[in-house]
C-alpha cells in the first residue's frame, strides 16, 4: 500500500518551509509592533458559524466547506478567519475596540491549481470596533507596508465600495432593471446569482456576462450619503498615507459579510489566482453573531500566493551556520555538551555525531547533515585543551584553543 496525502494539500519542507516561516515571523514582529494582539482559535467550529457569517448562498457555504457530523454535531474546518475572531472576541468577552492577527491555516475543497490549494495559510488583521474612515486606509497601509517589509514588489490596490443594506436594497432594483432585457444571456450562475448574492454576478468571468455588467449600473456609483462620505474620505485618508490604488468599480467580494469598502491587492505575475491579499469592512457581523454593535474592518492574505510570486530569496532568511561535533570517545561526551551548549547559544545550528562511531564514520555524517563545520574533540585535543575545527566546504582544519572557542565563534563565523 502506497499512501498519497489528500488532492490539493501539500507536503512544505526545506527551503519553502523557510520561506514561509520568514514570512510568518516577520508578520509576527510587524504587526506587534503595529498594536495587534496575536490570537489563535480552534482548527474547527460549529459549522453554523461559518454558515451564519459568510453567509448560506455563497460558494464557500455551498461548496467549499468541511463539515462533517460527530453525535449529531456539525463541525467545520474553517474555511476563514474573521467568523472565528469575532466568535472569540464575544465569547471571552473582550473589549473594543480590539486589534488582532492571526497565521493560520484554512480549509477548502476548492478545485485544486497554481495558488490555489484545500489547505492554504492565511495572514490576517482585523480591527474591530472602529467604524471611521481612516481605519480602513489604515488596513490598507499595514498591507502595503508588510509587503514592502518583505520585499513583495509590482503589486495593485484596488478597492470599491459595495455600500450598506440600505444602499443596496436600492441599488438590486435599479441592476434588474438594466438587466432584464439580458437575462437570457446571462450564464445560469449569474442567473442564480442574481436572485442569491446579487453583488457576486460582477465577479464571474464568462466574456457576455462581462460585456453586459460593463455598461451596467454600478453600486458605487448609487451609494447613499453616508456610504459615500465614507468612501471618499477612505480615498482621502489613502492619499494621505501616500498609497497608490486604483478604483475598481467591479470588485465585489465573495463573502456575504462586507459592507462598504472592499479592498484586494493583485500580483499580476500570478496569471488567474492574482489576488494575494483580501478583505475589507465588515460593519454588521459583530451584531449579527450575538456581539455588541462593532463597526469593523481588516483582511486577510494568502502566504501560499504570495511566496509563489516572490524572488526565489526573501531578503529575511537567516542562513545560520551548521556545526556536527565528533568526539572520539564517549569519555569525552561532557565536553561534547559543553560545546554543543555553547555552539547553539551563540544562535548557529548544532548536531552531535554518536562518540561510538569511527572519526571517519561520524564525518560522513556531518557531510550529510550539510554541516558548514565539524568540530573534532578526542585524546589529542583533550590533551592539548583545543578542539579541532573542520571547515567541511574548502577541507581545511585548525586547532583553536577551548578558552577561545567563544571568540572565535563570534569573531570567525557569520
Ligand atoms: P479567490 O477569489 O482567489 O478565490 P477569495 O475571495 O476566495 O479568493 P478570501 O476568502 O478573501 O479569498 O481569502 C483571502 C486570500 O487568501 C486570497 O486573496 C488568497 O490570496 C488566499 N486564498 C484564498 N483561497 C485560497 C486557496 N484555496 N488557496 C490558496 N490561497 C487562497
Ligand atoms: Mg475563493
Amino acid at each position: 500500500m502506497k499512501y498519497q496525502k489528500p488532492k490539493g494539500t501539500r507536503d512544505i519542507f526545506g527551503r519553502e518551509l523557510q520561506r514561509t516561516e520568514a514570512v510568518c515571523s516577520t508578520a509576527r514582529l510587524f504587526f506587534e509592533q503595529n498594536g495587534f494582539e496575536e490570537i489563535r482559535t480552534p482548527t474547527f467550529e460549529f459549522a453554523q458559524l461559518f454558515d451564519r457569517s459568510i453567509g448560506e448562498r455563497t460558494d464557500i457555504i455551498e461548496h467549499e466547506m468541511y463539515k462533517f457530523e460527530i453525535n449529531k454535531k456539525l463541525y467545520a474546518l474553517r474555511p476563514e478567519g474573521t467568523a472565528s475572531v469575532l466568535r472569540a472576541f464575544i465569547e471571552n468577552k473582550l473589549s473594543l475596540p480590539a486589534r488582532f492577527f492571526y497565521i493560520w491555516s484554512m480549509y477548502r475543497r476548492e478545485k485544486p491549481q497554481k495558488g490555489r490549494y484545500r489547505e492554504f495559510l492565511q495572514i490576517g488583521i482585523e480591527i474591530l470596533g472602529e467604524d471611521k474612515p481612516f481605519y480602513d486606509a489604515e488596513i490598507i497601509d499595514q498591507g502595503k507596508r508588510f509587503l514592502n517589509l518583505i520585499g513583495a514588489k509590482d503589486f495593485t490596490i484596488e478597492i470599491n465600495s459595495i455600500g450598506c443594506p440600505k444602499c443596496r436594497a436600492i441599488y438590486k432594483n435599479k441592476l434588474r432593471d438594466y438587466l432584464e432585457p439580458n437575462f437570457s444571456n446571462l450564464c445560469s450562475n449569474c442567473q442564480r446569482r442574481f436572485e442569491r448574492n446579487f453583488l457576486r454576478i460582477f465577479d464571474c468571468k464568462n466574456k457576455t456576462c462581462q460585456q453586459i455588467y460593463t455598461k451596467a449600473p454600478k453600486i458605487t456609483d448609487n451609494l447613499c450619503a453616508e456610504c459615500l462620505e465614507h468612501y471618499l474620505s477612505v480615498k482621502k485618508f489613502l492619499n494621505k498615507f501616500g498609497i497608490d490604488y486604483t478604483e475598481n468599480r467591479k470588485l465585489v467580494r465573495g463573502l456575504d459579510y462586507y459592507t462598504r469598502t472592499v479592498v484586494e491587492f493583485k500580483q499580476q505575475s500570478l496569471g488567474a489566482q492574482d489576488t494575494i491579499l483580501a478583505g475589507g469592512r465588515y460593519d454588521l457581523l459583530m451584531k449579527e453573531l450575538g456581539g455588541s454593535d462593532a463597526p469593523s474592518t481588516g483582511w486577510a492574505m494568502g502566504v501560499d500566493r504570495l511566496l509563489i510570486s516572490m524572488p526565489e530569496n526573501l531578503p529575511k532568511i537567516d542562513e545560520k551556520k551548521r556545526f556536527f561535533i565528533a568526539t572520539i570517545g564517549e569519555r569525552f561526551i561532557n565536553e561534547m555538551i559543553e560545546l554543543r551548549d555553547l555552539i547553539q547559544q551563540n544562535n548557529f545550528i548544532c548536531l552531535m555525531g554518536n562518540p561510538e562511531d569511527s572519526i571517519k564514520h561520524q564525518l560522513k555524517k556531518a557531510n550529510r547533515a550539510k554541516a558548514d563545520y565539524s568540530i573534532i574533540y578526542g585524546e589529542d585535543e583533550a590533551k592539548n585543551k583545543v578542539c579541532t575545527v573542520k571547515n567541511m566546504e574548502i577541507g581545511d582544519q585548525k586547532k583553536i584553543p577551548i578558552k577561545d572557542f567563544k571568540t572565535f565563534l563570534r569573531n570567525t563565523i557569520k
